[in-house]
């Protein structure tokens, strides 16, 4: 659902397949009860980032009182919340969201930043991040949604983030495009494998595209050398998925699914371990130095 900016004080207006909606926090919890919902965001005044500070400030302002009302749907229901952080390109106006949530620390389990992602002015992004998070207790998770690059996820771990989405896994998934970037620095000989055929196939330093003729003949699993344990990588070939492209089978979309999946947990569980071992700032330095080199090839 793409909120509009015709919220009122109650209720957040809302684009569906069925027409506009009017969302208020009550008729929000019947859709966590029938979806059997394990946790869930309290509703967000989010607009354009180009809109005002003030216009911003209000959507805040109102954000706030929706987590009130969301936090007393979810404790009826006993669902974990996470408290939303808005306020737009505006750093002012996202610290003082956080403020203002951060006071609500007892009705929720978390916090997710809201508005990122979202067509925003990238140069305003780490500032805005950071500002959402000012205020914003250290032991409960933060969770931030819509990343799509290595980069942006090294960039906002350390910038507090604790929690990532997967969409954009199942999106490249969708795309006929099987992750294929290093994990960690002892898995960057995949950066050299596959350097070769990207030129002609579209594909590139994160993702190999099968649908590419390149792949016909290639019997090879998405990623080579055992190093990949998902379940398409260990039965299947990139000529098998890109046949099964071709001839428009579900399949091939199931497989891609599964093996970006299974890649992006890898890649997490790598940086848990940097993160527990005291190797953060090599770990990050490799995937931004990865994405430099990504970028001038
Ligand atoms: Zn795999």
């Amino acid at each position: 659902m793409n909120a509009q900016n015709r919220s009122g004080a109650d209720a957040l207006a809302c684009e569906t397949p069925y027409g506009q909606r009017s969302l208020d926090a009550r008729e929000y919890a019947r859709i966590w009860r029938s979806g059997a919902a394990h946790a869930a965001v309290s509703l967000a005044d989010e607009h354009g980032g180009w809109e005002s500070a003030k216009k911003s400030k209000t959507a805040a302002i109102r954000t706030c009182a929706w987590l009130d009302a969301c936090a007393k749907e979810a404790k009826t229901l006993r669902l974990p919340l996470f408290g939303a952080l808005t306020g737009g390109e505006h750093a002012e106006v996202r610290e003082e969201c956080s403020r203002r949530v951060a006071e609500r620390d007892d009705d929720v389990v978390g916090y997710a930043l809201s508005g990122f992602f979202a067509g925003e002015d990238v140069s305003t992004r780490g500032a805005c991040v950071e500002a959402s998070l000012k205020h914003i207790p250290s032991e409960k998770p933060r969770y931030l949604s819509g990343t799509t690059t290595v980069e942006d996820i090294v960039d906002n771990i350390d910038r507090g983030v604790d929690v990532f989405d997967a969409s954009w896994a199942s999106e490249t998934a969708q795309r006929g495009r099987a992750f294929c970037f290093p994990v960690d620095e002892e898995d960057d000989e995949m950066e050299a494998e596959d350097a070769e055929s990207r030129a002609t196939s579209g594909s590139d330093a994160y993702s190999i595209n099968i649908w590419s003729t390149s792949y016909k003949t290639d019997f090879t699993p998405f990623i080579r050398g055992d190093r990949c344990r998902c379940p398409a990588c260990a039965e299947h070939t990139r000529a098998y998925v890109h046949h099964l492209l071709q001839a428009h089978e579900m399949t091939a979309d199931v497989l891609l699914e599964a093996h970006n999946l299974y890649h992006i947990a890898a890649f997490f569980a790598a940086a848990r371990r940097a993160i527990r071992c005291g190797r953060w700032q090599e770990f990050a330095a490799f995937h931004r130095a990865y994405a430099q080199r990504a970028r001038e090839t």
